[in-house]
């Protein structure tokens, strides 16, 4: 991290190893030494825009002027204020997210990042964050990805922001089965109880903001908003680098 090379020699660099985007594997050069995905797919990340619902974020495809409350935030009891999101689950993101996810291609990270700080900027408008806490994985899932993706977001918007970060505030303690492949009912049951806030102190009447890689349904962090509630949390905001339709 921090460490570059000198321009000629990472123009020889270039010369023997041309760099390819993580993400589509297309060569590109001499774009600019910052760019890290080829301008191509830069484009395909399309950024969420209003008109959007105000609570959970959900785009609303076509209209403009005021958003409205969407179908499951006028049903669902949501623990979050808000949840604000970069752009759709869906194209090069989806792809770039299972690359970082996945495959540990790090300096995506500073992609996610650029995306980022736009929402987190709206956010800050109407709540002043104290604290970011990431998304914890359960231990067994950490060992087995070997790093957490949502820690590595907050230590990235933190570097940016200077807003300081909990990464131990909240834990996974109980190890939950792939949510996507349970019904709705059975992944709330799923979740009871999988979170536990380990550090009060770093949370108590703070207004939190809770950092993860993708919001599907919102269960989970619906969860975790709850358990941190409960731990003390002043109250808990939800930011994504993308959410899935
Ligand atoms: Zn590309
Ligand atoms: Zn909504």
């Amino acid at each position: 991290m921090g460490f570059s090379f000198s321009r000629p020699f990472r123009w020889f660099l270039n010369l023997i190893f041309p760099p390819v985007c993580p993400i589509c594997q297309a060569p590109f050069g001499g774009q600019g030494e910052d760019l890290i995905i080829c301008p191509d797919c830069q484009k395909a990340i399309r950024p969420v825009r209003p008109p959007y619902c105000p609570c959970c974020g959900l785009p609303y495809p076509t209209g403009d002027g005021e958003g409205h409350l969407c179908g499951p935030c006028l049903k669902e009891k949501w623990y979050f204020e808000v949840h604000r999101t970069c752009a759709l689950y869906e194209g090069a993101l989806k792809e770039a997210i299972h690359r970082f996810k996945y495959g540990g291609v790090f300096p995506l990270v500073r992609v996610f990042g650029d995306l980022l700080q736009p929402p987190l900027q709206t956010l800050i408008e109407d709540y002043p964050v104290d604290v970011m806490v990431p998304v914890p994985l359960h231990i067994r899932r950490l060992r087995e990805r070997g790093f957490n993706q949502a820690l590595l977001l907050v230590r990235e918007l933190s570097k940016r922001t200077g807003i300081p970060y909990e990464e131990r505030a909240l834990a996974k303690i109980k190890d939950t089965p792939v949510q996507i492949a349970l019904k709705k009912r059975e992944r709330r049951k799923n979740l009871k109880g999988a979170f536990q806030v380990k550090d009060q102190e770093a949370i108590k009447g703070k207004a939190v903001v809770l950092v993860d890689d993708v919001y599907t349904t919102g269960a989970t962090v619906n969860e975790c908003s709850r358990t941190l509630l409960e731990g003390g949390a002043g109250k808990v905001a939800i930011l994504t680098v993308a959410r899935a339709i």
